[in-house]
């Protein structure tokens, strides 16, 4: 059983995506850390601008417990992880480790952007979780204790418009993906909303 959770930055994808694989009791892959793990990984190695080299390198040979979690979450490793997203050999080199993570039993479920379309295309569920780009900054801003919400507003849109544009993968919703907006909803509803889709996907399998 396979689920993926796609979407834009901030929309509330990564917490649905663990309570949903808490409460199914499936592994869980926050698969955003693994392109800020090349981002920052390419900027250890020589800075900005990105070196596509550098960035390819990293993710042939990325060891996952080689980052803290607290490394991964800021904004300028954000925007490196979107920038080194857009090359395709970075992509390819992630892609078996994924696929590999998502047949785990008994299920697992996985966030990002293109799970539902490229990673997982015969994911059991697909879940597109979006929200205004208002909501999504202030949430990004509190996440983030930032003072000015203009510049993580702005952070936010050049990293979507990149991600949504980008000729490989781009972040779009899949075709059978179920859309959840969650602009008016705190975060039990949102996670109620997620596990609903979940369950009446479920039927009949
Ligand atoms: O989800 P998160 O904000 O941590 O993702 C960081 C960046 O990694 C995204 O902006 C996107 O460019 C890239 N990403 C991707 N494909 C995924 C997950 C993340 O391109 N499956």
């Amino acid at each position: 059983m396979i689920v993926a959770v796609d979407g834009p930055a901030a929309a509330g994808k990564g917490t649905i995506a663990r309570a949903l694989a808490k409460h199914l009791g499936y592994h869980f892959l926050d698969t955003g850390a693994l392109y800020r793990m090349v981002g920052l990984a390419a900027l250890r190695a020589g800075g900005a601008p990105i070196s596509a080299a550098a960035a390819i390198a990293a993710a042939r040979t990325l060891d996952p417990g080689a980052f803290a979690d607290s490394d991964l979450r800021n904004e300028m490793v954000a925007a490196a992880a979107s920038e080194v997203a857009a090359i395709p050999e970075v992509r390819a080199a992630l892609l078996a480790l994924q696929r590999a993570f998502a047949r785990q039993k008994p299920g697992a479920v996985l966030d990002g952007r293109d799970i539902g379309t490229v990673v997982c295309p015969d994911a059991d569920v697909k879940l597109f979780v979006t929200a205004s780009q208002e909501v999504r900054a202030r949430r990004r801003q509190q996440e983030l204790g930032a003072a000015d919400y203009e510049s993580v507003l702005a952070e936010i849109l050049t990293r979507d418009a990149r991600d949504s544009q980008r000729p490989v993968s781009p972040l779009i919703p899949a075709a059978d993906a179920v859309i959840i907006d969650t602009s008016d909803l705190d975060r039990d509803q949102a996670v109620a909303a997620a596990l609903r889709a979940v369950m009446a996907n479920r039927v009949g399998r």
